[in-house]
């Protein structure tokens, strides 16, 4: 029987994802999409870097201790206190891997590396910079067996350098070789033609694995990946949905289902569970509150849905004629399940956990009720009002704002106007203001009653169901400072939603 070789699949959401969000996950939503990523069984979690903030060392310290099955990877520079700190938050990970790297590219070396200790020319910093990672993937090798080496903006430096620098981290204990096309610069010929030279110009190169990280700013990531793979790299990295720096990095669906639904072309496959992939993308839009484009590959609400007459009756006729994967393949089920006020504690938790969502006993009271709630006023919960709901039910442990009562009151003839009533610190507090509109007046009622002066970034309201009594989720983005933050707030009320989110964002910036 002919075997397949095996692509590593290295899920990034919650470092390169998270970090162009616009927002920082807590925590606790961390490990609910690092256990969600687990059983979608990708091989390797990128955690975080945990030099990068006190909470990015804790997320990943706790992603670590909880998540068995995948490789928990933790990122750091080639600088010997991010190490030690990967070093620190990665200790009790059953299978840890320290990413460490340095900037490759002749614009990197002459741009980040000015400094003239790093060298007066452009070979001397070269070489002092090959120094520096091999220093780097030693120390890295003193804490952990698994270290992985990035050659940052490899899509755009010289191919001799590259491959200079390769040999020697692997022979400093490199196991696996990033080449990341950081600026989303090359062409899938020209990073296939990439990969394919590392294979035959490294002369170490089978100790150790190769990996593709492509960027979207060409809208090239995923074709990049997928040309990499079939030049030889082993390991895949990128997001669910493709978030990620800028333009994004490549949607890890994407590759996943263009090796499986082409197997034929590229003979590889991936430990990946597909049906998972659609909850996935759920969970990473709504954590983040970045929805997903109706047509988006894969994922999008649209991606299987046939519209054209002629399709329609080919389709009705034989699925093939215009679809080559099933929904259901990526979690796509078509039935909906449906709970209503009858729904006991039991199935509201086996649903949620169904969801990804494992709540402690605590929590799943509060959600209880908060359900409870809504599905008096909507008769129906659906999966997406259920997600919606989470968020609202449990917000930060940190709530040092709570709403308590609104009353609002606008027309096409009345001065919009709001009374508001929160505890603050847990003392009750009132106050009302006129403004543009009822959410205006409702958000400038909660700055009077804080003191607080946040700025409005963002304000996106979205229906979470069909129908004229679907629950409202409003998500806000909020700046204090130099600090932002999200906020959420879901209610079949948009008013009431509005104020939640606006409440839980002032919540999260302390
Ligand atoms: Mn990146």
């Amino acid at each position: 029987m002919k075997t397949t070789a095996k692509i590593a699949v290295f899920d990034t959401t919650l470092r390169d994802g998270e970090q162009a969000a616009g927002t920082r996950l807590g925590s606790r939503d961390k490990i609910r999409l690092a256990r969600q990523l687990a059983r979608l069984k990708v091989d390797i979690i990128e955690a975080g870097f945990p030099a990068s903030s006190p909470e990015d060392f804790d997320a990943v310290r706790k992603i670590a201790q909880e998540i068995k099955g995948p490789t928990i990877c933790a990122l750091s520079r080639a600088v010997a206190a991010d190490i030690e700190s990967c070093g620190k938050a990665l200790a009790k990970a059953a299978r840890p891997r320290i990413h460490t790297g340095i900037g490759v590219s002749d614009i990197h070396v002459m741009g980040k590396f000015r400094d003239e200790r790093y060298g007066k020319t452009l070979e001397a910093k070269r070489a002092k910079l090959v120094v520096q990672a091999v220093d780097a993937v030693k120390r890295a090798r003193n804490c952990v067996g698994d270290v992985q080496f990035y050659a940052e903006d490899a899509g755009r430096a010289e191919p001799l350098y590259l491959f200079e620098m390769l040999e020697a981290v692997i022979d400093a204990g490199a196991t696996v070789v990033n080449i990341p096309d950081t600026t989303g610069y090359t062409v899938p010929e020209q990073y296939g033609q990439l990969i394919r030279g590392i294979r035959d110009n490294v002369p170490n190169i089978a100790r150790a694995t190769i990996s593709v990280h492509c960027h979207d700013d060409l809208g090239l990531a995923v074709a990049n990946s997928l040309a990499g793979i079939r030049n030889g790299a082993r390991q895949v990295e990128g997001t669910i949905n493709g978030i990620g720096e800028r333009a994004g990095n490549a949607a890890l669906e994407e590759i996943v289902m263009g090796i499986r639904t082409r197997a034929d072309y590229y003979g590889v496959s991936t430990g990946v569970e597909p049906r998972e992939f659609f909850r996935t993308s759920r969970m990473v839009a709504d954590l983040l509150g970045m929805p997903v484009p109706a047509n988006k590959a894969i994922v999008g609400l649209n991606a299987f849905a046939h519209s054209s007459g002629i399709h329609v009756d080919g389709f009705l006729k034989d699925r093939q004629t215009y679809e080559i994967m099933r929904p259901a393949d990526v979690g796509v089920t078509g039935s909906r399940v449906v709970l209503t006020a009858r729904t006991g504690r039991a199935g509201l938790r086996s649903r949620l956990e169904k969801l990804g969502y494992q709540l402690s006993r605590q929590e799943l009271d509060t959600m209880y009720q908060r359900f409870l709630v809504v599905a008096d006023k909507k008769q129906e919960v659906l999966d997406e009002d259920l997600a919606a709901l989470v968020h609202d039910a449990l917000p930060p442990a940190e709530q040092n704002l709570k709403l308590e009562y609104l009353h609002s009151y606008s027309g096409t003839t009345a001065i919009p106007t709001a009374t508001v009533r929160l505890l603050v610190n847990g003392k009750p507090k009132e106050g009302a203001s006129i403004g543009d509109g009822p959410v205006d007046a409702v958000y400038k009622a909660i700055a009077g009653l804080t003191a607080t002066h946040a700025k409005l970034l963002r304000y996106d309201i979205r229906a979470v169901t069909e129908g004229t009594e679907a629950m409202g989720e409003v998500t806000v983005h909020l700046e204090i400072g130099n600090r932002r933050a999200m906020g959420r707030g879901a209610s079949t009320d948009i008013i009431e939603a509005s104020a939640k989110a606006y409440v839980d964002g002032l919540n999260r910036l302390g």
